[in-house]
């Protein structure tokens, strides 16, 4: 049978591009992309990107704090956001440009609208018309999820945050994980009154413990009002907002509510019940190694398949499908050894297994040592940096790395090559330090603080 394509993509965010370019660009498939939204997906148009630029802006008001102790003469006016978001926009519209000529130039056909499945080869486009296609990929990603509470009260997602047309004076955030804590600490930089309201123990359940615990100290000590093991229990408008009652009693009166309570795949209406593709629990799709779904001609990457949530993970998965199918090199998306970044205010970089994972599956050694950085400690700042490192006691190899510290996204990124490559401790022992930086604490931690 002849197909009007090798492959149809239905959604242009990282993952998805970088499926579609490989397949036309290096295998010389001939495929088709629909993306009913912008061109670049949540990362780069209600993501990591604008949320980085956002991270940026907010840190400023502290360095001219440490400018001034440095001797420089300089006070900080106001923040004025309507200057930021507007050049936000342009710097957006440029990216979602970029990612157009990206296709254009390895010859995707683009279709500006909403495509569903309506079988194992056919998309249904949002005109009415359909295209036939030996493969399809889904990678439609995610969408935030709102609880009825929520809902109903309007509050806000992180979507809305890059629209809003003023800063509010006062939020309320809800949730524990990446997405509450950096716009807690970038609203608080930018001088918006922030509390922070998490159900759990402690903030971003599922990291190393002690980075956590290091984390929520430092944002409380910047200001944010953070309140654990707390939910709301009921909302009501006021005059001059929102009225907020929680779970332990407190009451406060904000300007906006944003909800930050996790992420759902987007697979609603997409035509999958046409099909034999598999959802999970989630509405995840399930996939194999190679993202097949249980489908032959139809498979998934990115968010939409939830399973490790990040940008560059899409883009492996993309790129490994695209090998895999079109350039005769089955190719599995490597989820093993997968450094983040979190960006609060510090920074926290992670890499392979917290403490209490290690513990579990012990014997190890924990090296750790937590200081004040030269640069904010000569400002006067309290500010202290963690740096940790877990060690398997028999193989001596280092099995996870935190570090909570300006810049602890940079540090990690390269900490991780050397953890791959399945450094010892020894082999960081035997790297001398470079001086005077943070990071030359990672090899000179002598002795074990901890043993399991
Ligand atoms: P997370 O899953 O990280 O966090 C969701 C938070 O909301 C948790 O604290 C959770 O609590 C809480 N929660 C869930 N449901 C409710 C509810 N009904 N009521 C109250 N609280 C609730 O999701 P995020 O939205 O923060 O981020 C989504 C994903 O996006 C991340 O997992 C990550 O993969 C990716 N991301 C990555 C970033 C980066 O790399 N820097 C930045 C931003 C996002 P509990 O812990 O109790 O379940």
């Amino acid at each position: 049978m002849a197909f009007d394509y090798d492959l149809f993509v239905i959604g242009g965010g990282s993952g998805g591009v970088r499926a579609a370019r490989i397949a036309a660009s290096e295998y010389g498939a001939k495929v088709a992309l629909a993306e009913e939204y912008r061109m670049g997906g949540t990362c780069v148009i209600r993501g990591c990107v604008p949320k980085k630029l956002m991270v940026f802006a907010s840190a400023f008001a502290g360095e001219m704090e440490d400018a001034r102790a440095y001797g420089w003469d300089v006070t900080a006016g106001g923040f004025d956001w309507t200057v930021f978001r507007t050049k936000l926009d342009a710097e957006l519209d440029r990216l979602e440009r970029v990612y157009r000529a990206g296709l254009d130039g390895a010859g995707v056909t683009i279709q500006d609208c909403r495509a569903t499945i309506e079988d194992a080869h056919t998309v249904r486009l949002a005109d009415g018309g359909t295209v036939t296609a030996k493969h399809i990929l889904i990678a439609t990603g995610g969408r935030p999820f709102l609880p009825e509470i929520a809902a109903s009260a309007g509050a806000l997602t992180s979507n809305d945050i890059f629209k809003l047309e003023a800063l509010p004076d006062s939020v309320l955030i809800v949730g524990g994980g990446f997405i509450a804590c950096e716009f807690a600490c970038i609203l608080n930089g930018m001088g918006v009154k922030v509390t922070q309201f998490y159900r759990g123990e402690q903030i971003l359940r599922g990291f190393d413990g002690e980075a956590r615990g290091h984390i929520a100290e430092h944002m409380r000590e910047a200001g944010i009002d953070l309140h654990v093991g707390t939910d709301v229990m009921e909302m009501t408008p006021d005059p001059t907002g929102t009225k907020v009652i929680a779970t332990n009693g407190h009451e406060l009166t904000v300007a906006k509510v944003i909800y930050a309570t996790g992420r759902v795949p987007n697979t609603d209406r997409l035509g999958l019940e046409n099909t034999g593709v598999k959802l999970g629990r989630k509405g995840e799709v399930v996939v194999d190694d190679w993202s097949q779904t249980a489908v032959p001609s139809i498979f998934a990457v990115g968010d939409v398949t939830d399973r490790i949530n990040l940008t560059p993970v899409a883009i492996r998965e993309g790129h490994a499908f695209a090998d895999t199918v079109f350039g005769g090199r089955p190719t599995k998306a490597d989820h093993d050894l997968v450094p983040s970044a979190v960006f609060t205010q510090p920074e926290f970089g992670t890499v392979g297994m917290t403490e209490e994972a290690a513990r579990a599956a012990g014997p190890i050694e924990v090296y750790a040592t937590a200081f004040r950085p030269m640069r904010s400690a000569f400002a006067g700042r309290p500010d202290r940096v963690m740096m940790k490192l877990i060690v398997c006691a028999t193989t001596r190899k280092v099995l996870g790395c935190h570090i909570v510290a300006p810049e602890a996204g940079e540090m990690i990124q390269l900490a991780a090559i050397a953890i791959r490559m399945g450094a010892t401790k020894e082999d960081f022992d035997r790297t001398v330090a470079v001086h005077p930086v943070m990071a030359e604490e990672l090899v000179t931690l002598r002795k074990p603080v901890r043993t399991a």
